[in-house]
């Protein structure tokens, strides 16, 4: 018999101990390290080795993430990185993690501790959003599979078994979105079988809300067409510009169509804990399903992404499948159905509440919105110094904690190089985006180290380079 456990275990031991230490000494001291260094050609082909048929001892392979690999990663810990909507995470949740990969709990189902904690996590979700306490939902990688776990619940109320067993057919299934939709709701109409064309992209206002009366006229059209207007998808935070959808209004309109009400909150739902953005997403509590990430403003580590389901009847029907092998018992370890592999896509799944549960726990609500809130008011700061430079301009309302601003005279070739270069030397990431067809500098400020100082030296470096 040969085990991967070793006979002593002092080695491993110090190992480990040496790696904590280098880990809490790293998030103690990031501002010291780029924000982001791209890889080196010799790096990078080290990663297209041959499989090892041998071993090598983990001292070695930890010298290799020293130098290969922890310099090299996205930088989304540091106070300096804002592009894209990235979570910053927590040293609780890191410790989590170790915590949970020492459990290696399955968590598709069975009865044990990481299920409780998992349906701890969901029942403080609906909590959070106002939704009811019978609310039931998974944890998962992230938005996009919530997105699409709630498109499967849609198209479940709206086809029933016939639907999940023979497919969708010649169903004339249609869907609605605001034209700043992510991305992933049309992806997960084409995974649902109902094509991503199936999503109407409604315009947008002069605020970036999807304009009601073209999207009244849009299910007329449809309607008129023979189709069935089946899902209405309100954003919570857009991820261009953060804008907030009118929710209440869309649930009305969804209830009057008898059509599925989904909410995308991948960030803007966590506005839920700031008192000051909470009116922003009245509404939400009406989903009938809710898609939000726990790794972004909750700065839980990656990954983190989680759906709410209001009907839970609807989420079981929408994914059980009855299996010998997977039979539950009243009683015993395979006691305690539903089971978390009944109310989505996988079987197999780690332990992802536990970092949540730390998290939620150590931290609370109120610091979590005020983080929220902090951001918010760094995103108007920012705001406020491109609006009294005479060389930046804002190209979007700032409601949020995303800022996009032009500078002017520069191509979009010119922002994009300056970006680039930010990212490259190591000073800060901000992103870009499209806005009414001019390339933008995007700063979605999510971090909870990021501080007035960076926002205020982020201006001065674009500044002096223009
Ligand atoms: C980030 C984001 C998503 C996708 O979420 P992932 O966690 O990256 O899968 C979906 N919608 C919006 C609005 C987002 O900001």
């Amino acid at each position: 018999m040969s085990t991967l456990d070793p006979t002593d275990w002092s080695a491993l031991r110090s190992l480990g101990h040496q790696m904590l230490d280098d880990m809490v000494d790293h998030l103690a001291t990031l501002r010291e390290s780029p924000v982001w260094r791209p890889m080196p050609a010799p790096v990078r082909e080290g990663f297209k080795a041959p499989i090892p048929t041998q071993g090598t001892p983990p001292e070695a392979l930890y010298e290799t993430f020293q130098a290969n690999i922890q310099p090299y990663i996205t930088g989304n810990l540091h106070p300096r990185f804002m592009g894209w909507v990235h979570g910053g995470g927590n040293p609780v949740s890191m410790l989590a993690e170790l915590l949970a990969g020492a459990m290696n709990a399955n968590c598709g189902g069975r009865d044990h501790a990481g299920i409780a904690v998992e349906r701890q996590v969901i029942a403080w979700a609906a909590e959070m959003l106002g939704m009811p306490a019978q609310t039931s939902g998974v944890l998962l990688t992230g938005s996009s599979m919530a997105n699409f776990v709630a498109v499967l619940c849609a198209r479940y109320k709206a086809l029933g078994q016939e639907g999940r067993r023979d497919g969708v057919g010649g169903a004339k299934l249609t869907a609605y979105a605001s034209a700043g939709v992510h991305r992933c709701v049309p992806g997960a109409l084409d995974m649902a079988g109902l094509g991503s064309a199936a999503l109407r992209r409604i315009p947008v206002d002069e605020n970036f809300r999807m304009d009601i009366p073209s999207l009244r006229a849009a299910i007329a059209a449809d309607k008129a067409a023979g189709c069935t207007s089946f899902l209405i998808v309100g954003t919570a935070g857009t991820v261009d510009v953060g804008a907030f959808d009118d929710l209440a209004t869309l649930a009305d309109i969804a209830a009057a169509e008898n059509a599925w009400f989904h909410v995308d909150g991948a960030f803007g739902a966590l506005a839920v804990l700031s008192p000051t953005l909470k009116p922003a997403t009245a509404g939400i509590e009406r989903a009938d399903s809710v898609a939000f990430d726990f790794h972004k403003w909750a700065q839980v580590t990656y990954d983190a992404g989680c759906v709410l389901v209001r009907d839970p009847a609807i989420e079981l029907a929408a994914f059980a499948q009855a299996t010998n092998y997977l039979a539950a018992a009243p009683r015993g370890l395979a006691g305690g159905a539903p089971w978390p592999c009944d109310l989505g896509p996988d079987l197999s799944r780690g332990f992802r509440a536990l970092k949540v549960w730390m998290t939620l726990s150590a931290y609370g609500t109120q610091a979590l919105g005020d983080i929220v809130d902090d951001t918010c008011a760094l995103a108007q700061r920012l705001a406020s110094l491109i609006t009294a430079s005479n060389r930046l301009t804002l190209l979007a309302p700032v409601k949020l904690n995303i800022v996009c601003f032009g500078i002017t005279g520069f191509s979009d070739a010119q922002t994009s190089d300056l970006v680039a270069d930010l990212q490259e030397e190591g000073l800060f990431a901000p992103s870009t985006t499209t806005l009414n067809g001019k390339l933008a500098i995007r700063a979605a400020i999510v971090n909870h180290r990021t501080t007035a100082a960076d926002i205020d030296a982020l201006v001065a470096e674009v500044l002096r380079r223009v």
